[in-house]
């Protein structure tokens, strides 16, 4: 019961992600159609600090995912790992920039709470039925199939299980694939992020997985959130996290990827497009330049590729 308490926690946690995002977007920050039908109410306000930390972490995201999909023409595969309410397939699908086929994976009740969503909100449904090609549409409670896009229940500490269930619903390990994990494998052991990793590196030979989550925690701005996330989630108690940049490097070619990057948030804002930059910094006035500062040193994107097919994949980068 006690790990079952822990886990409802880390269920949870999406549902901060999301009421940020949706936050960010009521004020322009970046557009996202389909945000509105996972939260209506845009909620309390958000300091303008929190609001460039989610610019930062999904416009730092969408670059590397989108150039991952340029490089492979679309001819490639997806996997969401913690995917919670993303929005990326909607984004995607009306960008017309799909990948052969997006995959998420999250508990079987987040997944169960997402497909509802899905089920009742045709501006959700219907473009998923746009792509798909047969009448075979799976919709059940707590998996959805279809051509393009598929939501998996599973818990990723459990890796057979989770290499099971998405073979079952035809994921391809000779399609070049993209991994994201996005605030995930910190609710995490060291050991199983690590097996999951490896799992990753072992079944895919041309493939970059993207992370983004906190980093340098030793200090004591560190400490502080190490301590909120732990009241939050008491699951974390004796969580270790990665360190430094370097450590989070390590994770991967440790694991058996060919070769890995690292940037704090700080670094990822300054290697964004500076107009946007400069138009999403008029919006809200910040007081406080330092905190913002803080808060970006303290979470960065890390990135691991192999590439036996030789597309490139070792120059992606911002
Ligand atoms: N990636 C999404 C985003 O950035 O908006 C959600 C982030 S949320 C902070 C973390 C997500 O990871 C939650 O939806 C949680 O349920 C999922 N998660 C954490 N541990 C998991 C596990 N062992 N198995 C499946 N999902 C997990």
């Amino acid at each position: 019961a006690d790990a079952d308490t822990a886990d409802e926690a880390v269920r949870a946690t999406c549902d901060d992600a999301t009421t940020c995002k949706r936050f960010a977007t009521s004020k322009g920050y970046w557009k996202d159609s389909s945000l509105q039908y996972f939260v209506r109410s845009v909620g309390e306000r958000k300091a303008p600090e929190i609001n460039r930390g989610y610019y930062a972490r999904v416009q730092g995201v969408n670059l590397l995912l989108d150039a991952f999909l340029k490089k492979t023409q679309g001819h490639c595969q997806v996997i969401n790992l913690g995917a919670g309410l993303d929005t990326t397939f909607w984004r995607l699908q009306e960008e017309n920039l799909l990948p052969r086929k997006l995959f998420e994976v999250d508990f079987p009740t987040v997944v169960a709470r997402k497909i509802h969503h899905i089920k009742t909100k045709p501006p959700l449904s219907k473009p998923i039925i746009d792509v798909h090609s047969t009448d075979s549409l799976l919709l059940e409670s707590h998996v959805l199939d279809s051509d393009r896009f598929c939501i998996i229940g599973a818990d990723l500490r459990d890796v057979p299980g989770l290499d099971e269930k998405l073979r079952r619903f035809q994921l391809d390990p000779e399609l070049p694939t993209l991994l994201l994990s996005e605030c995930v494998l910190v609710y995490m052991s060291p050991a199983q992020s690590s097996s999951l990793v490896h799992w990753a590196a072992q079944t895919f030979h041309t493939a970059m997985f993207i992370n983004y989550e906190q980093v340098n925690m030793s200090d004591r701005f560190g400490q502080v959130m190490i301590e909120n996330l732990q009241r939050r989630c008491c699951a974390l108690a004796g969580v270790e996290l990665c360190q430094s940049l370097d450590s989070q490097k390590e994770r991967f070619l440790r694991a058996g990827w060919d070769q890995a990057n690292a940037l704090d948030m700080m670094a990822v804002y300054s290697f964004l497009p500076q107009d946007d930059v400069a138009r999403i910094e008029r919006l809200e006035f910040l007081d406080e330049k330092e905190l913002l500062q803080q808060l970006l040193q303290h979470y960065c994107i890390c990135w691991a590729t192999k590439d036996r097919l030789n597309l490139g994949l070792s120059q992606l980068a911002f």
